[in-house]
């Protein structure tokens, strides 16, 4: 059983999600848990959540990926800003409990000039602050391209944050355009790259995959997605990862250039490509 979806607008609240969801062929799907370029967010809807839910269930879905908003940057250098990032963390998580069983991914942040380590206490403290024990839902990090001042372009980096937590429940989302683009070459060495992931973070920390091809050569710290097999990753590269014994039941979460019939092809393609 292969989970492949994309990221899909929550505008419409969360059932309407999961009829789009299965239009378009998907038994998994992300969506921004607010604004992703701002911080609003809608008053969740219990309801809605509750028929979600038992839809999902009903339908076979894997878990799903929310994404944490853009702008939410843990480790920004104004202790006010961090602290209102602080918050809008704790906020998601919350909202998310009425999603239970489902993961919660976002991007570590940027040091901006504070150097990773400064950085990397500032998202461990933030973490520590929300992640009360029991909630029911899987907050995970995602491997970065390393653009600018990204934290979480280096395994290293991304184990350093878990073990500051020391939560047991914090896991990482692997995108493969920023791994690739971060300088972790999937293209020719897909099993090295796991087989690094694995020393530095363990393989049982990787929860969650986002299938992107890249519009630019590895190792550029760029972070621009292209539809699949269109860019530098080549359609063999999603091939291997569809048939990997690890990846293959992870949920893919596409955030290729798409509307809707797009992410249906690439989906389908997804299914074709598995042996
Ligand atoms: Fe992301
Ligand atoms: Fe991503
Ligand atoms: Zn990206």
């Amino acid at each position: 059983m292969l989970y492949a979806g994309c990221h899909l607008s929550n505008s419409a609240g969360n059932m309407a999600m999961v009829e789009t969801a299965l239009s378009i062929g998907a038994n998994t799907f992300a969506f921004f848990t607010r604004n992703p370029r701002g911080s609003k967010a809608k008053p969740e809807d219990p309801q809605d959540c509750a028929r979600a839910v038992e839809a999902l269930r009903e339908h076979g879905f894997g878990p799903l990926v929310a994404h944490g908003a853009y702008t939410m940057n843990l480790c920004t250098a104004e202790a006010s800003a961090r602290e209102f990032a602080a918050s809008v963390l704790c906020d998601d998580l919350r909202r998310m409990s009425y999603l239970p069983g489902n993961y919660y991914n976002f991007h570590p942040g940027s040091h901006v000039g504070q150097g990773v380590e400064a950085g990397i206490d500032h998202i461990v403290k933030a973490l520590k602050k929300a992640l009360e024990p029991g909630y029911p839902v899987t907050v995970l990090l995602e491997t970065m391209a390393g653009k600018g001042s990204e934290i979480g372009g280096r395994f290293e980096e991304l184990k350093a944050i878990i073990d500051g937590v020391g939560d047991s429940t914090l896991g990482v989302c692997l995108d493969s355009c920023h791994v690739h683009d971060g300088g972790y070459d999937i293209v020719n060495d897909l099993d090295g790259v796991l087989a690094e992931f694995d020393r530095v973070i363990g393989l049982n920390r990787l929860k969650a995959l986002h299938l992107n091809d890249s519009k630019n050569p590895y190792e550029s710290h760029k972070d621009r997605h292209e539809l699949l097999g269109q860019g530098h990753l080549g359609e063999n590269t999603f091939k291997a990862i569809v048939n990997h014994p690890v990846l293959s039941k992870l949920p893919m979460i596409l955030e290729t250039p798409n509307e809707l019939p797009g992410y249906a092809r690439e989906i389908a393609l997804l299914r074709q490509l598995q042996d």
